[in-house]
């Protein structure tokens, strides 16, 4: 890949690198760590905002982010950056795996402009790329006893949103762990 398919690549898929010049200049780099962050097949990639030939091969691998989820499903719907964090994807995939069905994502990354448009709370999980919003498909006591997710929120006896909040530096209710997740009502 050139530094211009790198460009293009991420820019494409939520991950945006400004003008495509060929140069992996701070906004590129940027871009190329978040991509970083998020992707979720295979081992960990080194977050270090380089795209070397590991990072470039994981690359080739977009829009797809893990193996059941792509960018478009967990891209903001504002600005459509996709800054979700890779261990979101690996709890959305054992969380599929425990419902045994495909699973449709409402609502994952929110940019800060959108979250605020919808009503978000400030300290949201979905501003730091670590909570889906999906369908009532479970109530939440099935949902805590899987033990994958830290916060639920749950709407009419039905979960809409879950979270990572244990992995973040925002969480405000920091007892919750995914062996006791927090768990609110709409
Ligand atoms: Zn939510």
């Amino acid at each position: 890949m050139t530094p211009t398919d790198i460009q293009r690549a991420l820019s494409a898929n939520g991950f945006p690198c400004g003008t495509v010049d060929g140069v992996l200049g701070p906004v590129t780099k940027l871009a190329v760590t978040k991509f970083q962050e998020a992707f979720n097949i295979g081992p960990p990639l080194k977050v270090d905002g380089i795209p070397g030939p590991v990072t470039q091969a994981a690359i080739a691998n977009l829009p797809n982010l893990s193996e059941h989820f792509v960018v478009d499903e967990l891209r903001s719907h504002g600005n459509g950056d996709c800054f979700v964090k890779r261990e979101l994807l690996a709890a959305l995939e054992a969380f599929r795996a425990k419902i045994g069905m495909p699973l449709h994502i409402i609502d994952a990354y929110r940019d800060p402009q959108h979250n605020t448009a919808v009503g978000g709370a400030g300290d949201s999980m979905h501003l730091w790329g670590l909570a889906a919003d999906v369908p009532q498909i479970c109530g939440w006591r099935v949902v805590a006893g899987w033990q994958v997710w830290s916060g639920i929120g749950d709407r009419a006896g039905a979960i809409s949103h879950v979270d990572l909040r244990h992995l973040s530096p925002h969480n405000e209710t920091p007892h919750a762990t995914p062996a006791s997740p927090a768990r609110w009502t709409y």
